[in-house]
């Protein structure tokens, strides 16, 4: 497959997110740690369930497994008590099951290659992806619904992204705008995911307060059909006369 072009914009769209994540995110305790073990902890109980909610877990299911090894050592039975009341228990069970392969076939230490994540029980592309970026600050893509719908509107201009064709067109912009430098990919892609939740929402994006509304297709086509248009967030001012 053909290496993805990356869009004209890219580099003002890297930088504009980037300096709003600085100034705007929120403090979590998966984005102060490193630790490969403690950011897949997070993945696993951050899919399809909300960041406060999560809050409530992640902290004590440290404590009480530390380490993959703890984990591992673990009985099923204990694993699914410490998630009670998180829901969609089939993700603690594979995250005890991927636990126990760790320490059996690596060693006790996650493989960093997307591949050999991606073989690992409970990881899909987008876990794959993000225990990739965010433990080891590797430039990969980690597309969740957050980042398709952001991705989505600024770039292809679509208000949602549908189907396999959709689907296939965000994971390679998603690529494409990847800045090679492991660091800015972890903030790039954390500043996605923010960006999605706090700005880019589904039902009500505000958009006149975005750190790249001036960049984004889907906002510039809005505007230009809205009757007396007006100027864009992040778009220069005209000059004065
Ligand atoms: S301008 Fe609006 S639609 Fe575009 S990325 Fe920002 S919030 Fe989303």
């Amino acid at each position: 497959m053909p290496a993805p072009s990356t869009p004209k914009a890219a580099v003002p769209f890297r930088r504009a997110l980037a300096a709003w994540y600085r100034k705007a995110a929120r403090d979590l305790p998966w984005r102060r740690t490193r630790d490969p073990y403690a950011v897949l902890v997070s993945e696993f109980m951050l899919q399809q369930t909300q960041v406060s909610r999560v809050l409530d877990y992640y902290g004590p299911f440290l404590r009480r497994y530390p380490t993959i090894a703890h984990l591992a050592r673990a009985r099923p039975a204990t694993v699914r008590e410490a998630w009670d009341g998180l829901g969609y228990y089939r993700r603690a069970a594979n995250l005890h099951r991927l636990a126990r392969e760790v320490v059996s076939r690596h060693g006790g230490r996650l493989p960093r290659e997307i591949e050999e994540l991606r073989r690992l029980p409970g990881v899909g592309a987008y876990t794959a992806g993000a225990v990739a970026t965010f433990a080891f600050e590797r430039p990969a893509a980690a597309v969740d619904t957050n980042v398709a719908r952001v991705l989505g509107r600024a770039f292809l201009g679509r208000d949602r992204v549908k189907g396999a064709a959709g689907t296939t067109a965000v994971a390679r912009l998603a690529e494409a705008l990847q800045p090679r430098r492991g660091r800015s990919a972890w903030t790039f892609n954390q500043a996605l995911m923010e960006l999605g939740a706090l700005v880019c929402t589904a039902r009500s994006p505000r958009c006149a307060d975005c750190p790249v509304g001036g960049l984004c297709t889907w906002y510039r086509s809005r505007v230009r059909t809205r009757p007396g248009g007006g100027r864009l967030a992040g778009a220069p001012r005209p000059p004065r006369r």
